[in-house]
């Protein structure tokens, strides 16, 4: 079967790991800060902080910015659902801004609208997760500016777009936000098994992450009231168990030094699905804007299904008697029962999402995927388009 996503894992990855197990560390070693200090360098950010998964960081991304009950925290709802669901975890409320028809990425006009629309409500927007969806970078440069005008904190939920470039620059993302956030689960451009770290240019926010991936607890002699011994740790916040195994970092690490090689392989992928779906009938292929480097870690299509003598659902059914397991991204958040009734959102208020959805397929792209593999799932999708 060929799916939408796999991990690529070679004897590098594999010695990394191993060469970790035989170690005296297998948990807060220093593999963990050298894995944190690989991801500065190659994303150019001041600081870095490993965690267990990609939600995880989202929600100390939350707790560092100080988001609370009160607080308006927006993202775009064509996301997974860790992007809105980190936002309730810290107790503030979560909104919605509809995508971009082009870049599938947060609109910049429809949220502006919506900033104002609270200011004369009288409430505050706290931050702003803007989505690389795909791996096409938001629009950063203007989300900056919006932020700089209206005094809202931004966090880049980067995790479809590791590699991916504003004007040709790879750190466009720490550049751009407060905090990124990325995952590092099998189906992202690495991989750490679970996985998934913040990134900061900022020190106090650094440090409270830091803290608080371990329970809250701090040694530093300057925060402690008490000076017992050097056992002694103090907690003055509540903070989780959100840390990353060292034999998780080695592969980490193994897997950042093939980064850039995978997202050559994937942007290879994407530009011969786009050459060979281009100038068809009733699909839309996924566009760059100008000045982006997109990094592909999905590639939606989208197929006007009333168009087609058949529906999404014998579509997917035809393609996977050929061997192909297609995907979604995603079910709009705001539609989800829970967000439905806590929040009161209903079909309609996001329609470009809401629209894309029901013609986005997620077609097959990994670094491991054959010319032959992506042939045969060229011609099944040609054929079952006409057939
Ligand atoms: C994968 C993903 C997450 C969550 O990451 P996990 O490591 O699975 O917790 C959050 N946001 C987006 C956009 C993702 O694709």
């Amino acid at each position: 079967m060929i799916s939408y996503g796999k991990q690529s894992i070679i004897s590098s990855d594999i010695d990394s790991v191993v060469s970790i197990l035989k170690s005296d560390w297998l948990t807060q070693g220093p593999s963990v800060e050298r894995f944190e200090d690989d991801l500065k360098k190659y994303f150019g950010s001041d600081y870095a902080c490993a965690v267990s998964n990609g939600t995880a960081a989202l929600h100390l991304a939350g707790l560092a910015l100080d988001w609370g009950d009160g607080d308006v925290v927006l993202t775009s709802p064509l996301s997974f659902l860790s992007t809105a669901n980190a936002i309730i975890y810290t107790g503030a409320t979560p909104d919605f801004v509809d995508i971009d028809p082009v870049s599938y990425t947060i609109d910049l006009n429809q949220l502006e609208d919506k900033i104002k629309y609270y200011i004369y409500k009288n409430k505050k927007i706290k931050a702003i997760i803007g989505v690389d969806y795909a791996g096409h970078p938001c629009d950063w440069v203007s989300l900056k500016s919006l932020s700089e005008k209206y005094d809202i904190k931004l966090v880049n939920d980067n995790c479809h777009a590791l590699g991916a470039s504003l004007f040709n620059k790879k750190n466009y993302a720490i550049k751009h936000a407060d905090i990124v956030i990325q995952s590092y689960h099998p189906v992202k451009h690495i991989t750490t098994g679970e996985g998934g770290a913040l990134m900061t240019n900022n020190l106090e926010l650094a440090d409270k992450v830091k803290k608080l991936r371990s329970h809250g607890m701090t040694k530093n002699s300057l925060e402690l009231e008490r000076k017992d011994g050097p056992w002694y740790y103090e907690m003055h916040e509540v903070g989780y168990n959100y840390r990353i195994t060292d034999f998780q970092c080695g592969l980490g690490s193994a897997q950042l030094k093939r980064l850039d090689e995978f997202i050559i392989k994937r942007q290879k992928i994407a530009k011969k699905y786009s050459k060979k779906f281009s100038s068809k009938n009733n699909i839309i292929i996924p566009k760059t804007k100008r000045n982006y480097g997109h990094a592909f870690h999905l590639y939606p299509l989208q197929v006007d299904f009333n168009k087609i003598k058949k529906n999404k659902i014998q579509f997917f059914k035809l393609m996977k008697n050929a061997g192909i397991l297609l995907q979604v991204h995603y079910f709009p958040i705001h539609l989800q029962p829970y967000y439905k009734k806590m929040f009161g959102f209903k079909v309609g208020d996001f329609p470009i999402s809401e629209d894309f959805y029901k013609k986005e397929i997620s077609l097959p792209i990994y670094p491991s995927l054959t010319d032959n593999d992506q042939g045969l799932v060229i011609n099944s999708i040609l054929k079952n388009l006409n057939d």
